[in-house]
């Protein structure tokens, strides 16, 4: 018998019409995720119902689908005839056969066709099962949940139900650059915004020659680990030395940092208009370094157009770190690594600057030809990383 997994979507319901648009969306990344050429999927009754020939897939399947963006659960079904006894039938044989488990019947149906109400449906099947297992009702805290879902002359019965991500499928919110340093928090925010349903654009900046690439391979792997089962997208790493070396020279040193940071502003905010970014994507929280108060945080994004998202804004350190660990990105981030920024970093850095005096000190640079300088010397790679990748 071939798999079949039931896959729901619960915030994608809401949309009213768009959601046509959404379905279309989920069932794209789950095609992408899935990985296997033969798998059908379709929707049906307010879920997406995939069919996979390789009954042994469903390890792989489950896998792949723990990391879709916009599935609320899921879990494998089988079908039976709308038609009670066929029903019970195929809940016993799937039905576990351990003994003094507590278990539950929830029962939906999804027109009047059927001729037993779900109450009555719960009564008669959960009546069976007593019969047939040695077994105790509990609705309130079942160890197996029985799940029957009747649409027309069709029954799905299922025994199981795990967590998807959440959210919004990937696409359906648009595209977004995300800079992406080796640190803990600019992960964290690209997957936040990936689970709200934004593309991400990979920017990440780097102080090679006179920082090693190890930094860059770092922003690689986590961009990697973002990407798992997501399908290819851009990773780009600009030169952000010769800036470097100019602002050292040429600024003030105590604003160093946050010219830096508008450069590199610059540099995503140009990669985000040849990609259909419509947003720049940061990991600051409000407060964490001299960097990161409102006055600087404005100050930065002065030096572009576009809107700034920082999803981590309000977040604690402990929070990000919690789920920097749950995403898969922590150990990665936390190995050491020369940051382009630590280049030559004054002792106090200014933490009330404005727009205005950040201008003031790049009138001193060539700012346009800077730009343009890093954006030729920029590398874009298509990066993929396959679901199956632990
Ligand atoms: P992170 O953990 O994300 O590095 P952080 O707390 O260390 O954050 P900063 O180093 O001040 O903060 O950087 C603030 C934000 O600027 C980062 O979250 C990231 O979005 C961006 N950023 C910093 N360094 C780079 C870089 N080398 N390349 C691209 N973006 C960067
Ligand atoms: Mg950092």
């Amino acid at each position: 018998m071939s798999l079949r997994i039931a896959v729901h979507y619960d915030e994608i319901g809401l949309k009213g019409g768009n959601r046509p648009f959404f379905e279309r969306k989920l069932k794209d990344a789950v095609k992408a995720a899935l990985e296997l050429p033969g798998a059908r999927i379709r929707t049906f009754a307010g879920r997406l119902l995939l069919e996979i020939d390789d009954e042994a897939a469903w390890d792989r399947a489950a896998q792949a689908l723990g990391r879709v963006f916009g599935i609320a659960h899921f879990g494998r079904v089988w079908p039976a005839p709308a038609d009670i006894d066929a029903i019970a039938q195929v809940a016993l044989a799937i039905l576990p056969e351990a003994e003094g488990l507590a278990f539950a019947v929830r029962a939906r149906r999804a027109d009047k066709a059927f001729p037993m109400t779900s109450p009555e449906i719960n009564r008669v099947l959960g009546a069976k099962i007593l019969a047939a297992r040695r077994w105790r009702v509990d609705l309130e805290n079942p160890a197996v949940t029985l799940l029957v879902s009747i649409v027309g002359t069709r029954a799905l019965v299922s025994c199981e139900r795990l967590p998807g991500r959440g959210g919004l499928p990937l696409g359906a919110s648009g595209k977004v650059a995300c800079l992406l340093s080796g640190g803990i928090d600019s992960p964290v925010a690209a997957y936040r915004m990936m689970r709200r349903g934004a593309r991400p654009v990979f920017v990440h900046c780097h102080g090679f020659p006179y920082t090693t690439r190890a930094g860059q391979e770092k922003a690689r792997r986590l961009a990697a680990i973002l990407l798992r089962g997501q399908g290819a997208h851009s990773f780009w790493q600009a030169p952000l030395a010769e800036i470097q070396q100019r602002i050292v020279a040429d600024c003030p040193k105590e604003l160093r940092v946050l010219l830096y940071r508008r450069f590199m502003f610059r540099l995503a905010e140009r990669i985000a208009a040849r990609e259909g970014a419509q947003a720049l994507v940061t990991g600051e929280a409000l407060g964490q370094v001299a960097s990161q108060t409102i006055a600087n945080m404005g100050a930065v994004a002065a030096a572009v157009a576009l809107p700034v998202l920082r999803p981590l804004v309000g977040c604690d350190k402990k929070e990000i770190i919690a789920e920097a660990r749950a995403i898969g990105t922590y150990e990665v981030s936390i190995e050491r690594h020369e940051d382009c920024c630590g280049y030559l970093l004054p002792p106090h850095p200014a933490t009330r600057s404005t727009a205005a005096e950040l201008e003031a000190a790049e009138a001193a640079l060539p700012v346009a030809e800077l730009v343009d300088a890093a954006l030729a010397g920029a590398e874009r790679e298509n990066l993929t990383a396959p679901a199956s990748e632990p």
